[in-house]
């Protein structure tokens, strides 16, 4: 029996005034996978998960998840239903402690275990640790990204949408971004991956997807699409 669905984008449309970005999208992300949304700058590949979270509105299409359709719900109203989003370029709040940012990420929470979840996110990034009352605007890119990753899980996410997270990163930072990507997947959230780097971002996907244009071209389990000869010489260079 296969997992249930717990985000599907149907004939999903996008656009910027009379520029369409997104042109008629399926994909789906079932529980526990980690799906990978690969394709070139410009792709739309950003654009699909602004309009997941209601940053871009909807022209046409679904967007559903668990089931029910959510569009025109705000990003806050979705991490309280556990849908969570890591921002391309990351959004932490430069002006705060690494700790008021984890704060921030627990603020729709009620329960009282905010405090153990931050000693987990320390765990994660024990950067985070040694910084931890450092503003978050004096630290590095790659710190940065850890932050709004640790921030998000502090919002305990059903689903994890992932914007770009390696973008403009070192490559020893690039390695421990997605070695953390893979260590929350394995915890148990389902996480949906968008990436220019399309070797990694497919290595660790269980399914993945191409875009072109703002059309799925391509789609796939990802060990199928790393040794697909059009990916390889699209997006491998090869
Ligand atoms: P990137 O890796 O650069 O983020 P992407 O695949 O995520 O690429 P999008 O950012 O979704 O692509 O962009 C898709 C298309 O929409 C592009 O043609 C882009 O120029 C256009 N676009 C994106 N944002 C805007 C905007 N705010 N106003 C107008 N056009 C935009």
């Amino acid at each position: 029996q296969q997992a249930s669905v717990l985000l599907r984008l149907s004939g999903l449309k996008v656009a910027y005034g009379g520029i369409q970005a997104v042109k008629g999208v399926e994909l789906e992300v079932r529980e526990g996978e980690l799906v990978s949304l690969i394709g070139a700058n410009g792709a739309g590949k950003s654009t699909t998960l602004k309009a997941i979270t209601g940053l871009q509105p909807v022209a046409m299409g679904e967007v559903q998840y668990l089931g029910r359709s959510i569009k025109g719900q705000g990003a806050w109203e979705l991490v309280e239903q556990g849908l969570v989003m890591v921002p391309e370029g990351r959004g932490t709040f430069t002006r705060m402690t690494i700790i008021e940012n984890l704060q921030m990420g627990a603020y729709t929470r009620r329960d009282a275990e905010v405090q153990a979840d931050m000693e987990r996110v320390f765990e994660l990034f024990p950067r985070l640790k040694e910084r931890a009352r450092q503003l978050a605007g004096t630290m590095s890119g790659g710190e940065q990204q850890m932050l709004a990753m640790g921030r998000a899980l502090m919002a305990r996410p059903r689903v994890l949408l992932l914007d770009e997270p390696s973008m403009g990163l070192s490559p020893i930072m690039v390695d421990k971004i997605f070695e953390v990507v893979q260590d929350i997947h394995r915890r148990g959230v389902t996480v949906l991956l968008v990436e220019q780097n399309a070797s990694r971002a497919l290595q660790l996907a269980d399914r993945g997807y191409v875009m072109e244009s703002g059309l799925i071209t391509l789609q796939g389990p990802g060990r199928q699409l790393l040794a697909d000869p059009k990916v390889r010489s699209a997006y491998l260079g090869e």
